[in-house]
């Protein structure tokens, strides 16, 4: 791989940790909205939504402007507000508990498996208090939290559970969809996750009642199926509560049904530079991979594992123009959520020896062997 390295020793290519995916028919079919000059929310978001829930699985999504605008939205349609709580685990993007402040309730943090960065069900339930109103699941780098564990505390205590599927389009959890399982799924089409409108999101809602709180919230909570539009020119509504502008624009959904060709072919790639990774990398001193387990097929939005002199390592593959990531540390240290908790061992544990290397729909696999050599140099 002299290409990739070159003789001087600074890197001639640098191998980036994400791509954005954008599908080679995305032009035309963008192009094609703008010409209609209908750009806001109409026909082609109800096709992307119908192609959600026929291709992946998901239960009656509604397409949204960002993944935070689904999980805010989750948190309002849960009926979670001043005082009530909200179990997860720090290891998540800010915004998993950004939602749960926006609505003046509080996230609680329980810690989570070492082995993998998702939420341990053995540390929720001496978190639970009266004012206990969810957990929420985030699936950090795509797999699939422990969902059944999970509605099993719920159900005893009477809690909802959310879920933070921004990594986990295409995952599956004992044989169901991830986005059919929750009361509330929250998905992510930002640009560098798996299936981008550039920004938005979606939220599934299996409970139909739910499923139609969202659809109406979403767009300023008024009603727009059952709100014609009166002779002296306006909708007739009457609001009643509060509602956002959080729905999907039409050339935004365009580009989301153009990234859908061929989404399961890039998955099936996903999951053999996984593969090839695993193999690659299995038995390299200081290098621990997450585990998995064979009853749920991870979405691999990341590829991660544990590694020993991290900033070493991470120096070590830069020297190779491989760029190399912890993404995201657990959130629990922000002022905003109260400061780093000590008792969190597995999270602390895992802040200090979590990392990330390329995976994305670009990589080649050539690529991929150059990244297991340069680890197996050591660092
Ligand atoms: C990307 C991401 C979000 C936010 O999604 P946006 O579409 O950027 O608003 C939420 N949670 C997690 C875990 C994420 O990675």
């Amino acid at each position: 791989m002299a290409d990739i390295a070159s003789a001087s020793g600074a890197p001639a290519v640098t191998i980036p940790i994400f791509n954005t995916f954008v599908h080679a028919s995305a032009q035309a079919r963008v192009a094609e909205v703008l010409n209609t000059t209908f750009l806001s929310e109409g026909k082609l978001v109800k096709e992307f939504e119908a192609r959600l829930a026929s291709e992946l699985g998901m239960a009656n999504p509604a397409a949204l402007n960002s993944g935070t605008s689904a999980l805010h939205l989750a948190v309002v349609v849960a009926g979670i507000g001043p005082g009530d709580e909200v179990i997860m685990a720090p290891q998540t993007f800010i915004a998993s508990a950004l939602a749960v402040v926006q609505e003046g309730a509080t996230p609680v943090f329980a810690d989570i498996h070492y082995e993998n960065g998702n939420i341990d069900p053995a540390t929720i339930e001496s978190r639970i208090t009266p004012r206990t109103k969810a957990i929420m699941a985030v699936h950090w780098g795509g797999y699939p939290c422990d969902l059944d564990e999970i509605h099993a505390i719920a159900k005893k205590h009477g809690l909802l559970v959310i879920e933070d599927a921004a990594h986990a389009p295409g995952a599956t959890y004992k044989g169901r969809a991830i986005g059919s399982i929750s009361d509330f799924t929250c998905f992510s089409f930002q640009a560098i996750k798996h299936l981008t409108t550039g920004d938005g999101g979606a939220l599934c809602c299996p409970d139909p009642a739910n499923a139609r709180e969202v659809f109406r919230r979403r767009w300023f909570s008024i009603d727009r199926a059952n709100s014609p539009v009166s002779e002296i020119g306006e909708r007739v509504y009457d609001l009643t509560d509060v509602g956002y502008k959080y729905h999907l624009s039409d050339y935004a959904a365009a580009l989301g049904i153009a990234n859908l060709e061929g989404f399961q072919e890039r998955m099936t790639y996903r999951r053999q530079l996984v593969q090839q990774y695993e193999e690659g990398l299995r038995n390299v001193p200081g290098v621990t991979l997450f585990q998995h387990q064979a009853d749920r097929e991870s979405a691999h939005w990341l590829f991660g594992f544990h590694v020993e002199n991290r900033l070493e390592f991470i120096r070590a593959l830069r020297a190779k123009g491989i760029v190399s990531s912890v993404v995201h540390d657990g959130i629990d240290k922000n002022t905003l959520f109260g400061g780093k908790r000590q008792e969190l061992t597995k999270q602390r544990r895992f802040d200090e020896t979590q990392i990330h290397v390329p995976l994305h729909d670009a990589l080649t696999t050539e690529q991929v062997a150059f990244v297991i050599d340069t680890i197996k140099q050591g660092w």
